[in-house]
């Protein structure tokens, strides 16, 4: 016996009937004599419709009302579980954030969880209840309701379960587990039974769409056990965990692509101390997050120097970036939006040599050029023009015998 954090996923609570579904998995860990925290999301979709009402209402909403309004999405799935879960005779209690008090910082939008106080919902699980809590939401020092970035209700789930020192904290979702690629591009992958923190890490960060980073984060901070299954049926799963010494090193666990891309050129820059920090200080004080960077090495007192951005932050990040280019002396800024960015990741690139050679000689195979090339410990990341995204993680598959094993 022991307790479970769950977190159903948005698609997984999108109606009552996908609720019960949902009671279904609750009540099989409580029969099992589990003490269980149920973390949800709101319905599918709610979210984007209360961030365009935001919107539509002014084209520069207050942070603190809009996090107010996005963040009741959730207020509606947890009561519907409960009032679900009393229905089929189970005592359930929901929390909002400031009902558990989950204190977070002032940083509306992308707050940043301080203390889970654990009291109510330990007053709960002690008369058996099963407790269901908003995911996406905490409160400030000031009372103010937050919100922690959007699919932040991962990250709320896996801070439960370092909070409670839960057992497990299963992530359900649409998928069943965490694959070496996107299955829907390639008919190859292969769904893993287990992968690091710092691989799902590298992976959620360069285009897999399965968990928040800062879940991961979290969760290798405390050595939460994360399990990513599927709502919708038993079978499969993914065990996210701390890097075990016994397990046979795979080369490449993964290749994640990202079509999320945009790159900005500055054409012939005077090459003189100070000029990279007066391009990025305006982008980074008006929170564009700049990913890759490259500057080629000067000639005759000059340079050029390439980063990307995420596509919505492109005119805004053009805008600024012109305005230096030209108190900065340089000739001028040139933008790209058809790119994207194919990362292949493993631990096991520690320990094996050649990975970077042959995954830009299997891009070179198919005539795919590399524009941008950018590496840590383990993975590597290439921005190539946006038609070839598929082509390349498929032969990247292949070349790295990714595929099911038969
Ligand atoms: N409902 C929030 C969102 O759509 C949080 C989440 O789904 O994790 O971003
Ligand atoms: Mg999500």
């Amino acid at each position: 016996m022991g307790l479970i954090v769950q977190k159903f996923g948005g698609t997984s609570v999108a109606n009552v009937e996908k609720i019960r579904n949902v009671a279904g998995k609750a009540i099989r860990e409580k029969q099992a004599g589990h003490d269980l925290i149920v973390v949800l999301s709101a319905m599918a979709g709610e979210t984007n419709r209360l961030i365009d009402l935001a919107n539509s209402a002014s084209a520069n909403p207050d942070e603190r009302e809009y996090d107010s309004l996005i963040s009741t999405g959730e207020q509606v799935t947890i009561s519907l579980l409960s009032i679900v879960l009393n229905d089929m005779g189970y005592r359930a209690r929901s929390f909002l954030g400031f009902q558990v008090k989950i204190l977070t910082d002032q940083s509306f939008q992308k707050a940043r969880i301080s203390t889970i106080d654990t009291q109510a919902i330990q007053k709960e699980l002690n008369k058996g209840s099963i407790v269901v809590v908003a995911g996406f939401q905490g409160v400030d020092e000031e009372n103010n309701i937050t919100t922690l970035g959007r699919g932040g209700s991962d990250t709320s789930a896996v801070a439960l379960a370092a909070a409670f020192k839960a057992d497990r904290c299963d992530i359900y979702t649409d998928v069943d587990g965490v694959y070496t690629t996107d299955p829907g591009i390639c008919a190859g992958a292969r769904r893993l039974d287990k992968i690091t923190y710092d691989e799902m890490l590298e992976m959620a960060m360069t285009g897999a769409k399965i968990l928040q980073p800062r879940s991961v984060e979290m969760a290798k901070k405390y050595n939460v056990p994360v399990y990513v299954k599927s709502s919708f049926s038993d079978e499969g799963g993914t065990l996210v965990t701390k890097e075990d010494k016994e397990m046979e090193r795979e080369v490449l666990s993964g290749i994640t692509y990202d079509r999320d891309q945009a790159k900005i050129t500055v054409v012939h820059i005077p090459d003189r101390p100070g000029v990279a920090a007066n391009l990025f200080l305006p982008l980074s004080e008006r929170n564009i997050n700049v990913d890759m960077i490259i500057q080629n090495a000067s000639s005759q007192g000059f340079t050029d120097l390439t980063f990307t951005v995420s596509k919505k932050d492109m005119k805004a990040a053009q805008k600024i970036v012109e305005e230096t280019a030209k108190e900065i002396g340089a000739q001028n800024v040139e933008v790209d939006e058809d790119v994207a960015k194919v990362s292949i990741i493993g631990v096991g690139m520690v320990s094996h040599s050649g990975v970077a050679a042959k995954m830009f000689k299997t891009m070179a195979n198919e005539g795919i050029n590399i524009m941008m090339i950018s590496t840590s410990e383990i993975k590597i990341s290439c921005v190539i023009q946006r038609k070839y995204t598929e082509l390349a993680v498929t032969v990247l598959h292949d070349a790295f015998h990714l595929e099911k094993k038969k």
